[in-house]
This record gives structure tokens, C-alpha cells and sequence, in this order.
């Protein structure tokens, strides 16, 4: 059984804990110079060969920094961090190649062999990865160096929180607008450069100030934040799924044509209109959804033209009777 397989089976949440690291959107991202610097500084102040800012993923570690090493990820069950991030403190490994978990991994004796851990524990209480230095000697870390990657560690979690404070919505968990706005930018131009369309769909729930008035907003919250799961769960990784506004949400779809869009957005019509939610004790009714699509480059080519496309798109979904998908270029005529 690998390492990654009996970490699952103790903690029974590892799936939870996958989806609370791939919250963050950290995972492949360019080099940080605010990641940098925390990696330097623990090697620095550790005095170590190498360090890390190493997430463990479902195979894999993948470090979003480091200092020393030029690999930018490992197999998971070859890592040391698979095994320190199973507990809530410094995980210390002084000479790997007497530690029978470690002896037999292909990086030990020449490579590592001292390892020190710190977990990058989040307010959500899973641990997704650490801060760790590495040696290839046996050795060991002061008080005060193990104080050092503590309050490193702790900084690294930090970093990830605020950053993602600031680009999600509260009620929903979802990207915010402004981020939105940013990753429609960014995607814009990466299409350009590799001729490459972009769809988004703006979703709107159906008479939705009518389900708050009749069965209160709390009711309407808890339906706004189940949706946002279903859209979730039904968009793949790249997609950047967004609350736009009140009761409207935008999915990105990178690198997906007009067709392919109209396929995921029906999808999308249909699983919320089978949505089914409990809330105080009794089942809400069922809701609906309209969805608007536009295409880039065919409707626009900036981003104000591709929102307002799909708007209207959106709004002729309602005119003709709502829980429909309309895209822009077949119903500009209607
Ligand atoms: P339509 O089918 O035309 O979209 O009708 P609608 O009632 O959904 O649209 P309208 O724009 O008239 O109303 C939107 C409602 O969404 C009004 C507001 O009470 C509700 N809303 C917006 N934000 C929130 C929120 O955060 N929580 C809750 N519970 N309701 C919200
Ligand atoms: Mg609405
Ligand atoms: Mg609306």
C-alpha cells in the first residue's frame, strides 16, 4: 500500500482535503517572488541545502517554491512531505538513512538525508502541504530553527489565505467578480496567441425573488451556495467558475468552442433543475436556471462586448419562458 492510499484510510478525508488545496488555485501556477522568499528564508535560517513550499496533490508533490533543487514536482509516494503532512506539527527526519519509512526512497543516502518538515496547516484545519528544508547530511535543527520554520510555515498558509480572501465570494466559496474580470483578461489573450476559442455562459436563477419572498433568504442562501457546488462539480478543472452577482453566476470556458459550450451548458440547466435541498428539516422546491452564451472571437472580441452578448443572450432565455439555454449567434435574429 503506498504512503498516499494509508494517509486516505486514516483520516478519512482526504478527498476533502484535495478539494480544501485545489480551492486555492495554487497548483501549477508561475513562480512567486512572495513564495521565493519565504523558501529562501527558511534555508537561510535552517541553514540548510535545499527548502521547499511543497503541496501534496492526489500523485504528486508539487512545489510552488524552491531553493536548492531544480525538480518542480516528485511522485507523491516517493515524498517525505506525504508522510509530515499526516500530523499537526514539525515532522524532524535527522538521518533518513536509518528510518526505515525512508531508507529504501531512491532520494536517500545521496540526495536527502535530513528532512524537516513544518505543516502548511489552513483555516479549514486540513493540512495540504509543507514548508520543509532538506540536506544530504545527517543533522539536526536548534530550537530556535525549528521555531523559525514554524512561524514560516505558518506565514505560507497566511499568504495563501489572504490571497484568496481577496479573489472569492463569502456566501458561495466562488471566484469573485473581480477575479473573474482578471482571468477573462488573461484568457483573452492566450486564445489570441494560440487561435484558441473562449465561451463563457452567465447563469441567472429563475424567479428567484419569488422563492426568497415565499420561503425566506436563508432558504435562498443555502440555494445559491448548492448551486455554486453543482457548478462546480460539473465544470472541469481549467473552467473558472464565478458568482457575477446577487443570484447570477459566469463560467469561463477556456479553449471550448460555441457547441461545446451549449453541451456543458445544458448540462449544467438540467443537473440544477434536479437539484433537491434540505434545509431546517424540510426539502425546498425545485429551482431553474437560464443561461446565456457568448463566444470569443465570433461576439466579441473585449470582454464588455462578450458579457453584454451573453446577457442578452440570457435575457431572450427569459423572455422565452426561462430553465433554456440561448446562445448569442443563433438567437440574435429572435
Ligand atoms: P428572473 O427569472 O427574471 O431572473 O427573476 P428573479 O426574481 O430571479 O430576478 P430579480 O432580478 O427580480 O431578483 C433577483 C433576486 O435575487 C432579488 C434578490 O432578493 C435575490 N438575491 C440577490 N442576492 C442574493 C443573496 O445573496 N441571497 C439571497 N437569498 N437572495 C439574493
Ligand atoms: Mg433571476
Ligand atoms: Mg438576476
Amino acid at each position: 500500500m503506498s504512503a498516499s492510499a494509508s494517509a486516505a484510510q486514516v483520516s478519512g478525508t482526504e478527498s476533502e482535503r484535495i478539494k480544501s488545496l485545489r480551492s486555492y488555485q495554487i497548483l501549477d501556477t508561475l513562480p512567486d517572488p512572495a513564495f521565493d522568499d519565504i523558501a529562501w528564508m527558511a534555508a537561510r535560517l535552517c541553514d540548510a541545502k535545499m527548502a521547499m513550499v511543497s503541496l501534496v496533490d492526489e500523485d504528486r508533490c508539487w512545489f510552488k517554491a524552491k531553493v536548492g533543487a531544480n525538480v518542480d514536482s516528485i511522485p507523491r509516494s516517493e515524498s517525505f512531505c506525504d508522510i509530515a503532512i499526516q500530523q499537526q506539527h514539525l515532522m524532524l527526519v535527522p538521518d533518513a538513512a536509518r528510518d526505515p519509512r525512508f531508507a529504501t526512497n531512491p532520494m536517500v543516502p545521496d540526495t536527502v538525508r535530513f528532512y524537516a518538515g513544518a505543516p502548511l496547516i489552513m483555516p479549514d484545519g486540513h493540512v495540504i502541504g509543507t514548508l520543509c528544508v532538506l540536506d544530504d547530511k545527517p543533522r539536526a535543527l536548534t530550537d530556535q530553527q525549528k521555531g523559525f520554520l514554524g512561524a514560516l510555515s505558518r506565514q505560507v498558509a497566511a499568504l495563501l489565505t489572504y490571497r484568496q480572501l481577496g479573489v472569492r465570494d463569502s456566501l458561495t466559496g466562488l471566484f469573485n467578480r473581480r477575479y473573474l474580470i482578471d482571468a477573462l483578461e488573461r484568457e483573452l489573450h492566450r486564445s489570441d496567441r494560440r487561435k484558441e476559442a473562449v465561451s463563457i455562459l452567465i447563469i441567472d436563477v429563475d424567479h428567484f425573488k419569488h422563492f426568497n419572498d415565499n420561503f425566506g433568504h436563508g432558504a435562498g442562501d443555502a440555494i445559491l451556495r448548492h448551486l455554486a457546488e453543482v457548478l462546480n462539480d460539473n465544470t472541469r478543472r481549467e473552467d473558472v467558475v464565478a458568482r457575477f452577482g446577487g443570484e447570477e453566476f459566469v463560467v469561463l470556458l477556456p479553449g471550448t468552442q460555441l457547441m461545446e459550450a451549449g453541451v456543458c451548458a445544458e448540462n449544467l440547466r438540467q443537473t440544477a433543475s434536479r437539484m433537491s435541498i434540505l434545509y431546517e428539516g424540510r426539502i425546498l422546491p425545485q429551482l431553474t436556471v437560464s443561461i446565456g452564451i457568448s463566444s470569443y472571437p465570433g461576439d466579441g472580441r473585449d470582454i464588455n462586448t462578450l458579457i453584454n452578448t451573453a446577457d442578452g443572450a440570457l435575457y431572450r432565455a427569459k423572455r422565452a419562458g426561462r430553465n433554456r439555454v440561448f446562445a448569442a449567434q443563433l438567437t440574435a435574429a429572435a
